[in-house]
Parts: C-alpha cells; structure tokens; sequence
C-alpha cells in the first residue's frame, strides 16, 4: 500500500485498495480460531442507522466522569452509564455504590484497577503496596506495574494456569499492603485463580491493607450468563474492581474494556478539578470513545440476557466438542474446567499459520503449545475443517 503525497489518488484508486484490503480480511476470517475476538460482530443494522442519523461526521468523545454534568455535550455519557449499571448489575455491585468507566481496551482497564487499588492502599497505610499475580497472567501486568513504579511478585502457577496457592502464601509479605491481581481466566489456558483460598491465605497473615482487582478480560463476558456466576460476584467475592474486554465475548468490532469499581473507591482517590471539563476528575483518560458506548449499547439491547445465556452454552459446548474431537484422534489437548480455551501439543507451521493460532511454551505439558478459543464464531463445521486439518498433518 502506497500514500501519494504528490497526486491525489482518485476515488476509484482509493476504493480499490481499500476493497483489496476487505478481500484479504475476509478471507482470513474464516480461520480466525487462535484468539479470544468474537468475529460475529453483526452491527450492519448499527452501521446502517449511523449512516442515516446524521452522526457520521461528528466526534463524540466521553472525555470526563460519565456521571458529573460535563460542559461539552458531543458526548454518550448517557448510553455508557447504562452500559456501566449492565455490568454492574451482572456482577453484583450495589445499585448505590458503583461506579466505572468504558476504557479503550481490557489492558487500560487493568491499569486503572492497579491505579485505583495502588492509591487507597497507599493512602489507608502509607506504605507502598506489592502487586501479587501468577505467572501465566497477561503480560500486561507485569509492564503495568513497572510503569506505575509498583514492586510485582509473580505466583508460580499450576499446570492449568491457576496461581499456586502455596507459592503465594510463601510470597505474601505480611508487612505491605498487597494488591492482588486475580487472573479470572489467563489468556492462554483459560485458567480461574481460586479466589477463596487467596482470601484464606489473607485472613491467615493479613498484610496492613489489601485491594483485589480482577482481570476477566475474556471469561467476565460469559461468567455471568453460567452457572458459575458466583466467580465475578462483587457481592459474593468482595473484590474491589474487576475489568472485562467489550471486544472479547460482547463482540463489539474495536477495542475496548469496561472498569467497574465501586462510589467508595473513587472516592478514596485524589480529585483534581480540571478547569476545562468543568468537575473533579480522579483518573488519567481524558479523550474516550463516543462511539464504542453507541454500538456496545446496541449490542446488548440486540442481545439481551437471553441471548448471552445461549452464547455463554454455545462457546462452552463447542469447546467441549473440540476435546472430544481431538480425544478421538489422541491428540494431546486441555480444557479447563470452565472454560472456551482447548490448548493443545503445538502443531506442524502450516496448522499455525493458516488457522493463526497463538503459540506458547509449557515444559510441564511437553513444551510446545498452541490453543483455540472457541468463540461466538467458532461453530462445529469449523471446528471439523480444523481437526481434519490437523489429523492431515499428522500423517
Ligand atoms: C485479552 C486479555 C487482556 C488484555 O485485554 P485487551 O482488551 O486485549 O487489552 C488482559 N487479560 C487477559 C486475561 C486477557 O485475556
């Protein structure tokens, strides 16, 4: 692809590039297995009603706290607080004491819960905290907290990617503050860390001041919707925060995430009025997407609870199927307990490339990997294609 800096292209120039880009997009959709995007995203009816609404050549920006009154009104402040009582309500926080904001992505969401959890516990102790999370957490922690100066000790894990409830005990510094980040499905095995014995091991020898900030960037989208709820249960697990991906299981079509605290938390943050935006404002962010909030909205009210429920069984049966399938052909493969990760011995490049399955590494499980997250997209048929594939190869 070339930029013309000296000649304006023509239209039909830039709508042929572009159609060759959605040719080649499309056509490496139809094997997209290997990460956790619901590629059935389905706003054409959204896009549609975009185009005729009048919105299409305005910027909407959610710069702000969507429930302080903001001065500029080019926002959708209103849909993503009805969004944010959506997941609030899902994972239980009190309709009086919630509070969130929609986030560019599941890592900046994960930022904001260390943030948020690294200065109340600062404030309640005066002593820096120690950030605690397993080692097959997403890699984006461990930068997190390098950018926000913060000490991370790494939990060894267990061969299903749950953090090591021995390592971590022998971890826990009992002096500090700790602040848990609890992988609620790790992005490789789709590992759960077993939050009541973590709270065992705090009660045990309880650090000055704890915060737990979840990280189900993936499995907090269908959690809710199985009978496993109880998992992201903010009234049941007494976690402070938790963060969920909008693009993973709500398949919203670009990046973003979802941060749900509650009132208190942010009140125990520094404020800082901003002149311009006219409040008091306790985080980083300033410009937000207008947009995301339209189209998630639309996806929920397209949905509906229901409509997750079946997803929710779809994915995991699905994904269930797949073992089954690679059982029969004794092909060495994991499922968790609850989860829509099959993990598998990695297999010949063709496989990789073609299906673009994200690799790793596990000396434990006989050392290469490679796994498949069975998504809304991911159907039987597909799941035959690929297992034919696969025994193909081992031929
Ligand atoms: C995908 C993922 C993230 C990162 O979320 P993004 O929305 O891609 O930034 C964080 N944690 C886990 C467990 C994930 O699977």
């Amino acid at each position: 692809m070339t930029i013309n800096n000296n000649q304006a292209p023509t239209t039909d120039n830039i709508v042929t590039q572009l159609n060759s880009f959605a040719e080649k997009i499309q056509f490496h959709k139809k094997h997209s297995i290997g990460y956790p995007l619901n590629q059935s995203s389905n706003l054409d009816e959204f896009y549609e009603w975009y185009k005729n609404s009048g919105l299409a050549g305005i910027i909407l920006n959610n710069a702000g706290d969507p429930k302080k009154p903001s001065i500029s009104s080019l926002n959708s402040h209103e849909f993503e607080i009805e969004i944010l009582n959506f997941f609030a309500s899902l994972f239980e926080f009190p309709a009086q004491n919630r509070w969130g904001l929609i986030m560019p992505s599941g890592s900046q969401s994960n930022n904001m819960g260390i943030f948020f959890g690294s200065r109340i516990l600062a404030k309640e102790t005066g002593k820096t905290p120690i950030v605690y999370v397993s080692s097959e957490a997403h890699y984006s922690i461990t930068q997190l907290c390098q950018l926000q100066k913060l000490e991370c000790k790494q939990i060894k894990t267990s061969d299903n990617g749950q953090m090591l409830i021995e390592d971590f005990e022998h971890q826990l510094d009992p002096t500090r503050p700790a602040l848990l980040v609890i992988t609620i499905g790790t992005t490789f095995k789709g590992g759960i860390d077993d939050q009541y014995s973590i709270n065992q091991v705090l009660l045990d020898s309880p650090p000055p001041a704890t915060y737990r900030h979840l990280d189900a960037a993936l499995f907090g989208g269908f959690l809710p919707f199985s009978e496993h709820s109880h998992l992201v249960n903010h009234h049941k697990q007494c976690f402070d925060s938790i963060s969920v991906s909008g693009h993973k299981f709500y398949g919203l079509d670009e990046p973003a995430g979802i941060f749900i605290t509650t009132h208190e938390n942010l009140c125990k943050q520094n404020s800082q009025y901003v002149d311009y935006l006219g409040t008091n404002i306790e985080f980083f962010d300033c410009s937000r997407s207008g947009l995301a909030p339209l189209k998630l909205w639309w996806k929920i009210q397209h949905t509906g609870s229901s409509g997750f429920h079946e997803q929710t069984h779809q994915i995991l049966s699905n994904a269930q199927y797949l073992k089954y399938c690679l059982d029969s052909i004794d092909y060495p493969s994991w499922l968790g307990h609850i989860s829509n990760t099959v993990y598998f011995k990695r297999p010949i490049s063709s496989i990789m490339t073609k299906w673009q399955l994200a690799p790793n590494e596990d000396h434990r499980l006989g050392g290469a990997l490679a796994h498949c997250v069975v998504m809304q997209h991911v159907n039987r048929d597909i799941i035959d294609l690929f297992v034919d594939d696969l025994l193909f190869s081992t031929r």
